[in-house]
């Protein structure tokens, strides 16, 4: 059906490309290209037969990317790497005329900043190009988009309160790790807390607030309110919402090791002089940190991820909704060799890849992924490993 270049060998990328090379009557060509092209030689030999082809770019290198793409002539190019590279790859996507796909949005290297703006900016010259940009196509943004682009098209007329749940119940036996790319993470998890409310933001004081919920077999744990990047576009694409908010569970060890990295620097994004180099402190906590792509072998327990949704139902009466997917990290390991949060991410990211192929998710323009038809691609992704479920008319507890 289509040639696809992934773009970035981590974890995600390997679950991504371990489930696209199932596929071969979807991705009959797939080349995997990231800065250190021995970790694309490892994700191709693990799939083995001469599937997958690899090459070294630097995707912050525009030029690099346009002559990449313009010798391979991908379809599609899925962008596997960090957001900092997003802007440059769209741009090179654009100028190449083909069609793009990610997993989070663009941040500024010198500011932990999320928004859409940068990427939605893009919108009429991807629309006039005839391409299509697909953002935000891993769990959550990604799934948690589509799921209430489902509960809208079939269980609602009003969504009034929407609450994401994000909860690792998982234990990989090491005192501190982050479960994807330790910068990324750590940036994300020590901004301010911020929530929808009737109109406008709500700003918090980091994980000021927070309170037990119960997870579908994995019973109550402490969840902290975050604020995460898929609130910005589901408050626009759905604006009955009146308050939209977004729950990570964390363990008292993990919070502690996290006020101990910042209150000593080691969070710090801005350079500073070590021996004569500049070396940027968090970047260098990565490089001592354990790789999330190899916490997978002692990994126990579950993930699960959904929303619970709160508002009209198609005849106007209240109705309470909660749809989610649980994941094992055992069963992410023993197929792909990586732990569940890669797993959740690169298997919905193979799944949008899928939909944009088959051309069921194809429109000119920038989109986020809850402006696509949510039932196939819920079909599929149920088929490719990540189930999901639904209970209505519940306590939400929230
Ligand atoms: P990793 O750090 O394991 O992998 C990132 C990969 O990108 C590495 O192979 C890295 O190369 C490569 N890379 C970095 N910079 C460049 C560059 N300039 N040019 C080419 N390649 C580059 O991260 P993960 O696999 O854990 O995460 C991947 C993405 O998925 C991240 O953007 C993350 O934010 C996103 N994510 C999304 C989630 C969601 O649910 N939506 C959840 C989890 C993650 P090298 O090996 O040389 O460093």
């Amino acid at each position: 059906m289509g040639k696809v270049l992934v773009v970035g060998a981590g974890g995600v990328a390997t679950v991504a490309v371990i489930k696209m090379a199932a596929m071969p009557e979807v991705f009959t060509e797939i080349m995997v290209a990231s800065r250190t092209k021995s970790k694309c030689d490892a994700i191709a030999e693990r799939i083995g037969g001469n599937r997958i082809q690899t090459a070294r770019v630097d995707a912050d290198n525009v030029n690099e990317m346009i002559s990449l793409i313009s010798s391979f002539r991908p379809d599609l190019v899925v962008n596997l790497a960090l957001p900092y590279q997003d802007l440059h790859i769209m741009e090179a996507c654009l100028k190449t005329g083909v069609a793009y796909l990610d997993t989070a949005n663009y941040e500024p290297p010198e500011e932990a900043r999320y928004e859409y703006s940068w990427q939605w900016a893009y919108h009429e010259r991807f629309r006039e190009a005839s391409l299509t940009a697909i953002l935000g196509c891993g769990f959550d943004p990604g799934v948690t988009g589509v799921f209430t682009a489902h509960a809208a098209k079939h269980h609602f007329s009003e969504i009034h309160y929407l609450d994401i749940v994000d909860c690792n119940a998982g234990d990989h036996g090491k005192p501190f790790a982050t479960n994807f790319n330790p910068e990324i993470n750590i940036r994300e998890v020590t901004q301010k807390g911020k929530y929808w409310e009737n109109g406008k933001w709500i700003y918090t004081e980091p994980h000021e607030i927070h309170k037990p919920l119960t997870y579908p077999g994995i019973g109550p744990r402490e969840s902290y309110l975050i604020y995460h990047e898929e609130l910005e576009s589901l408050v626009k694409n759905f604006p009955t919402i009146r308050r939209a908010r977004f729950w990570m569970t964390f363990g008292q060890e993990y919070l502690t090791h996290l006020r101990v990295i910042q209150n000593i620097g080691m969070a710090r994004i801005d350079p500073v002089m070590y021996n004569g180099v500049e070396i940027i402190p968090i970047q260098f906590l990565k490089a001592v940190l354990p790789n999330p792509g190899e916490l997978g072998e002692n990994y126990k327990g579950w993930t699960s991820i959904g929303c619970r949704i709160r508002g009209l139902d198609k005849q106007g009466k209240e109705r309470t909704y909660y749809i989610w997917n649980n994941c094992s990290h055992e069963e992410a390991y023993r197929e792909t060799g990586t732990q569940a949060v890669s797993y959740t991410t690169g298997v919905p990211a193979a799944t949008g890849a899928m939909m944009y192929m088959k051309e069921l998710w194809k429109k000119p323009g920038v989109w986020n992924v809850e402006q696509f038809d949510p039932d196939p691609f819920l079909e599929e992704l149920a088929l490719l490993g990540l189930p999901w479920h639904e209970k209505f008319d519940i306590d939400l507890e929230l």
